[in-house]
């Protein structure tokens, strides 16, 4: 038991452990561990972002995926999804609207849907550049060439999320489809630093075949690529995939793994996921408490929303954006955090 303390003071010093020590300190989870590395992750945030909670509005562009990842709602295998996609008006609207409500950053993400060309899609970051010059254009629309990623950054886009779900070769294996590969993943992701993107990896905590070591493998990983960002959220099964009967994720097992991140990385942007307020009701919070700084509103129109469902049991599907929102700043300031109308730039681009 020490000796897990001394592995977290270890990690606060050094901000590296090596597996082993990681692979201890991820299986020493406990209640009293966890309130430990809070309070120090808590003072590591601290001189970077103090109490301020930077908001992402996300608008989910497209449900239509050529992937078939095993875990996913919207995986191209499952017929029962009603698909859909956001033309450059309405994604438009999202972001006036957005704007409104004080909004300096919008992320679209969506499935790997092809008919988003580097043409179309460059044609609505630039008008979004156009209309929002001070607004911060993140994406997450997956896997692509180092060339199209390039052409999106000149089109106005900074910042690009792509978790690698797992740094592990096998388990990605177990995870994924055979025509997707851990290797292509990390290569996207280290071309879109290169780029100069501010760029957001993560994965899911207590996925499918998950162990303590493929978790210390992600927190090397992490370490090596140093991101911007880092999303991070538990593995909720969605009714009709192959992971359907398979246990979530724990809401306690994320927030240490946030909170063991934070002091590995002290200035990276850490948000309270959907995920984690879908897994508790005080989910967010508590990702703020153990050392998150981030949360992403929904800002897609309330008719899609029910058709963008990843995992059962979403939150936030059927409130407006501006509820949302409204909802989230008390929530935020009953904990002592405040929601800040801020582009929300990340402090750890020493890349
Ligand atoms: N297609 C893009 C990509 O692959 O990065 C972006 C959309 S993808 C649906 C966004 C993230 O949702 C994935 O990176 C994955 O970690 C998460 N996700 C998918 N299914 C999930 C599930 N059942 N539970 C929790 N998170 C899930």
């Amino acid at each position: 038991m020490t000796d897990l303390y001394k592995l977290v003071d270890k990690l606060e010093e050094e901000k590296e452990l090596s597996l082993e020590e990681w692979t201890r300190l991820i299986e020493g989870q406990s209640s009293e561990i966890s309130e430990y590395v809070f309070s120090k992750a808590r003072k590591a945030r601290e001189p970077f972002y103090g109490h301020e909670v930077y908001v992402r509005g996300l608008i989910e562009i497209s449900n239509i995926c050529r992937n078939d990842c095993i875990y996913c709602g919207i995986r191209c295998s499952n017929v029962k999804v009603n698909r859909y996609r956001l033309t450059k008006e309405e994604i438009l609207s999202c972001c006036r609207s957005g704007w409104e409500m004080g909004f300096r950053t919008f992320v679209m993400q969506g499935g790997e849907d092809p008919y988003y060309t580097d043409e179309v899609l460059c044609d609505i970051i630039a008008a979004i550049r156009e209309e929002f010059p001070e607004c911060a254009i993140t994406l997450s629309v997956g896997e692509r060439s180092k060339e199209s990623y390039r052409k999106l950054k000149e089109a106005g886009a900074e910042r690009y999320l792509l978790r690698h779900e797992t740094a592990n070769e096998e388990h990605y294996r177990m995870l994924h489809p055979e025509n997707l590969s851990l290797a292509v993943r990390k290569e996207c992701l280290f071309n879109l630093r290169e780029l100069g993107y501010q760029v957001g990896a993560g994965f899911m905590v207590g996925a499918p075949y998950q162990t303590a070591r493929h978790l210390a493998e992600d927190m090397i990983f992490l370490k090596e690529l140093n991101p911007a960002m880092v999303g991070i959220g538990p593995f909720i099964p969605h009714h009709d995939t192959p992971f359907a009967d398979m246990k979530a994720g724990t809401l306690e097992q994320t927030i240490y793994l946030l909170g063991l991140i934070r002091l590995m990385l002290p200035k990276v942007l850490l948000p309270a996921t959907t995920a984690l307020g879908t897994s508790d009701p005080l989910g967010r919070e508590k990702g703020m408490e153990a050392g998150a700084n981030v949360v992403m509103p929904n800002l897609s129109p309330t008719e899609v929303r029910k058709d963008y469902l990843l995992y059962d049991n979403k939150i936030c599907v059927n409130e407006e954006a501006a509820e949302n929102l409204r909802s989230l700043k008390a929530r935020m300031e009953a904990i002592g955090y405040m929601v800040v109308c801020d582009r929300g730039d990340s402090k750890n681009m020493e890349n």
